[in-house]
């Protein structure tokens, strides 16, 4: 498909729309009540669930398998340290020489953007960017909290569910939007690193406590639960990238993640067991595939998680824990389906760097892609290059396109997710409709200080999301 291309409602989409039936139904169900909702409050309810499971749109689907295919014998731990292009990875693909002049090139747009007051590169713009500051990451966590044995008292007991719900309830309170769990198999252990992003291996070991020292950090067998759980971000700081005003988007959600990892690990130990957490950030194991098996949502061509409830418009945390919790399932919410016909992402990308292939495939586009899965893989090299060439922040306006990435004011969201999953067809209609509502369209940063928008430029509540 050529870039720009702009969608419209074709005469067959049409007529497939006309005559859904059943699918039509529904969805004008979902559409009207929509829009007839009220707008929200806050009414605590009780969990419906054992575990604590929240309820979910209709349209998202437990399955056994995830919509993205996987050959576990093809995967192999991943070094995280030389692998990406967060790192030292990127003079490994590019060499010294172009990450200087990467890095000269940021400095100077920086100046000269501040000197001239460039829409969302201003001084205060930038004094945003720097801003957050963390407690930061520990692999074991802060230990500061008294231990049931300091206490005199038994470790915490319950059934897995409870101790789910009880996760899910702790989490919630230190400010993460969605959580689920899996537990550690030959398999899906093999997405925590071979080798985290400060270069210490990661050993998997008999001893069942945890421990680390200069070269490495020794996982216990026993510490195969993994808590994967998700912050949002703010939307409309997002749109104003790519700028310094939208990049701390991401960096305010791993700061908040942050926190969130410190109060889980001593609230594990004020029960009497281990947390053990990412030593910086995404360090630890492959977050958005932690949270494709975990059930949070589904892989996409962003080559990222994209959730049912909040899109792309979250950061993804996972710690090991050896609370033994009652596990969960991947979804097939029509995501990774829609992605196939969508391809906004892809023709919004100033860099190109996306895929723009009909269907996902095993072939990875360098060493910062793990085989071992179907996906849509991107260029890294390309993005992170145009990251501080151009925009000399991260960017991000792959994820504010996203259909999926919008807040639930308007019913055309709703429509758009639940097409998305009953109605296959119907998704370059749903996308022309994102199109001819002007979603996904880039905002003056400038415009942003005018609002008046409610904590972390978000709304916390899942259910009802009209703010
Ligand atoms: S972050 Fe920006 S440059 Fe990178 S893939 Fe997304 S849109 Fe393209
Ligand atoms: S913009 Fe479209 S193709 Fe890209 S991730 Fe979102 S739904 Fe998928």
């Amino acid at each position: 498909m050529a870039k720009n291309q702009t969608f419209t409602l074709n005469r067959r989409d049409f007529l497939r729309i006309a005559g859904l039936g059943a699918g039509a139904t529904a969805v004008a169900t979902v559409t009207k009540s929509a829009a007839a909702a009220p707008a929200a409050t806050f009414a605590a309810g009780k969990f419906s669930d054992p575990a604590g499971r929240p309820q979910r749109p209709w349209w998202v689907k437990s399955v056994d398998e995830p919509t993205t295919e996987i050959d576990w014998n093809m995967m192999q731990r991943y070094n995280e340290r030389t692998g990406t292009v967060r790192g030292p990875g990127m003079a490994g693909y590019v060499g010294d020489d172009e990450v200087d002049r990467l890095t000269e090139a940021a400095a100077k747009n920086e100046l000269e953007r501040m000197l001239n007051n460039v829409d969302g590169y201003t001084l205060k713009d930038q004094a945003m960017y720097s801003s957050h500051v963390g407690v930061g990451r520990t692999f074991l966590g802060p230990q500061k909290a008294k231990t049931p044995e300091e206490r005199g008292v038994p470790k915490w007991s319950g059934s897995p569910e409870e101790a789910a719900k009880i996760l899910r309830s702790a989490l919630r309170h230190f400010g993460a939007a969605t959580a689920g769990f899996i537990e550690l198999d030959d398999n899906t252990r093999k997405l925590i690193y071979g080798v985290d992003p400060d270069g210490k291996d990661m050993i998997f070991t008999d001893d069942p406590i945890a421990s680390e020292d200069d070269n490495a950090r020794y996982l216990p067998n026993s510490c195969k639960y993994v808590v994967v759980y998700t912050v949002q971000m703010s939307s409309e700081t997002m749109r104003r990238c790519p700028t310094p005003l939208g990049a701390q988007t991401t960096s305010l959600a791993y700061k908040r993640g942050e926190a969130i990892q410190a109060s889980l690990q001593e609230f594990l130990r004020g029960l009497g067991y281990q947390g053990l957490g990412e030593s910086s950030t995404n360090a630890l194991g492959i977050a958005p595939a932690f949270g494709v098996m975990a059930g949070l949502g589904e892989m996409s061509r962003l080559n990222r998680l994209i959730t049912p409830e909040f899109g792309p418009m979250v950061r993804v945390f996972k710690l090991l824990t050896d609370l033994p919790v009652a596990t969960d399932k991947p979804i097939d919410a029509g995501i990774m389906e829609f992605c196939k016909r969508c391809k906004k992402c892809a023709e919004a990308c100033p860099s190109e760097s996306l895929s723009f292939d009909d269907e996902p495939t095993w072939e990875t586009r360098g060493g910062w892609n793990n085989p071992g899965h179907k996906a849509y893989f991107e260029n890294s090299v390309t993005c992170y290059t145009y990251w501080r060439e151009q925009a000399g922040t991260n960017c991000g306006i792959c994820f504010s396109v996203c259909p999926f990435a919008k807040k639930d004011k308007a019913w055309v969201h709703d429509w758009v997710k639940a097409g998305a999953s009953t109605a296959p067809f119907m998704d370059s209609f749903f996308r022309s409709m994102d199109d001819a509502f002007g979603y996904g369209t880039q905002a003056s940063a400038e415009e942003w200080w005018d609002l008046d928008l409610p904590e972390y430029g978000i709304d916390s509540n899942q259910s009802v999301r009209e703010a």
